[in-house]
């Protein structure tokens, strides 16, 4: 159609070949139970591309080595190959300096250690920490441990019915005792993006500081953490086609300099005595012990893949099996979708009447369907919505047409089963 070639989003999903993006990927080459699997559960974790798994065994066959003390060729390597993925993480997420990414394994280690470095040092009794209705258990627990060790107070910023953060009571909650607030860019129950730049904005405009939990932004959005101003970011590389066990947290470095160590051992030290030890420079001190040289190295091959396919062609064509499913399973009757923000990415989270959402995947996975049934980590969210769990399908780049359609016929049999 005319009018769609005019559109840069249109365009680029019908430029989009997914079939060639799927032969990248050896996982979804299987059956499962005697079907052509349907991986519809890549908000939990996605499948690895050739590339991720090639340069991983090339480092254990080839350049298996520590990093930082191995004067050897294999130590040398393994060395510069860890670094040029702190590079290559440090492209991705637009930071201005290497010495801003510090290596974790995942969301979930970055928000404890912000939360129990810079939260410890900066909170105290009668402080309080804001975050929103809709987030994860790992960007809510780290806090509440904190302000309970502190004696502070947790505030939550509450979402309204379509999964939309309201605006006036997250501002509402700015106040001159708020210490830092941590939200998520995207939510992994309901897919809802926050509008992130605003709140950021309007934290710093109260000199409170912010970390965002990019988690389900990463795999989806080009992220640019000076143009948002982000003062902490944190992602997982499992959920962006990298391996499990590795993940990142960017600080400003004046904020990384400030804080203390978070765990002590190796590597994280300049010199030590029994009498006095000398912290290593950021972000080194904040990587005690020997890291995951090959999950970084497989880290930095997803990246690469994702951003040579490029994020924003390939969100355009999530965009669109998004509306499709949206539409498709909409129109089931009984079926209810959770979450219908306007900002939304990739997730169908949803409910059938009658039925528990356990047994929805249970019989979805019989026909080679996965998805995830549960809260998600996100219990707040599913006590918003009055349902104690729901069913999520949730998409990638290598996702088509014609699994959404196999996810509507599923459901379609889940539901003949429970007639
Ligand atoms: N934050 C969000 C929004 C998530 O979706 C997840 C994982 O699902 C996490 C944090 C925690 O990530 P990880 O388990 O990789 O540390």
């Amino acid at each position: 159609m005319a009018s769609s070639l005019l559109n840069p989003a249109a365009r680029a999903q019908a430029a989009w070949d997914v079939t060639a993006v799927r032969r990248d990927f050896p996982a979804l080459e299987q059956t499962v139970h005697g079907h052509p699997l349907v991986y519809l559960d890549n908000a939990a974790t996605t499948q690895k591309p050739r590339p991720v798994l090639e340069k991983m065994l090339a480092f254990y066959q080839q350049d298996c080595g520590n990093i930082h003390r191995s004067i050897h060729q294999l130590g040398e390597r393994a060395t510069e190959a860890y670094e040029k993925a702190r590079l290559r993480t440090q492209a991705f997420l637009g930071a201005g300096s290497a010495h801003e990414i510090v290596f974790v394994r995942g969301a979930t280690e970055a928000i404890n250690l912000v939360a129990q470095t810079f939260g410890r040092q900066r909170v105290g009794a009668g402080d309080r920490v804001l975050i929103t209705e809709l987030e994860h258990h790992s960007n809510i627990v780290p806090w509440q441990m904190l302000c309970e060790e502190k004696g502070a107070h947790l505030d939550v910023a509450p979402i309204d019915d379509a999964g939309e953060l309201i605006w006036e009571e997250f501002i509402a909650r700015l106040t001159p005792r708020t210490r830092l607030a941590a939200f998520a860019h995207v939510s992994n129950a309901l897919g809802t993006v926050l509008p992130v730049r605003r709140m950021i904005e309007a934290a710093h405009a109260q000199n409170i500081p912010v970390l965002v939990d990019g988690a389900q932004a990463a795999p989806h959005l080009a992220v640019n953490v000076r143009e948002l101003d982000a003062d902490f970011y944190v992602f997982s590389g499992h959920k962006v086609y990298g391996p499990t066990g590795i993940g990142a947290l960017y600080g400003k470095r004046e904020l990384l300099e400030e804080m203390p160590p978070w765990q002590g051992g190796g590597d994280m030290i300049q010199s030590v005595s029994f009498a006095r030890t000398i912290y290593n420079r950021v972000p080194y001190k904040f990587e005690a012990g020997t890291p995951h040289i090959a999950g970084a190295i497989g880290l930095k091959a997803a990246l690469d893949y994702v951003s040579t396919l490029g994020l924003a062609a390939a969100g355009a064509h999530e965009d669109h099996l998004l509306r499709l499913g949206t539409e498709r399973l909409g129109a089931l009757p009984g079926l209810r979708l959770i979450g219908q923000a306007r900002e939304k990415l990739g997730v169908l989270s949803f409910t059938l009447a009658g039925i528990h959402p356990h047994d929805v995947a249970t019989l979805l996975d019989q026909q080679g369907i996965a998805v995830r049934a549960g809260h998600h980590c996100a219990q707040p969210v599913m006590e918003h919505f009055q349902v104690p769990a729901t069913t999520r399908a949730s998409l990638a780049l290598y996702n088509t047409e014609a699994e959404i359609e196999a996810l509507a016929r599923g459901i379609e049999q889940v539901q003949k089963i429970f007639q």
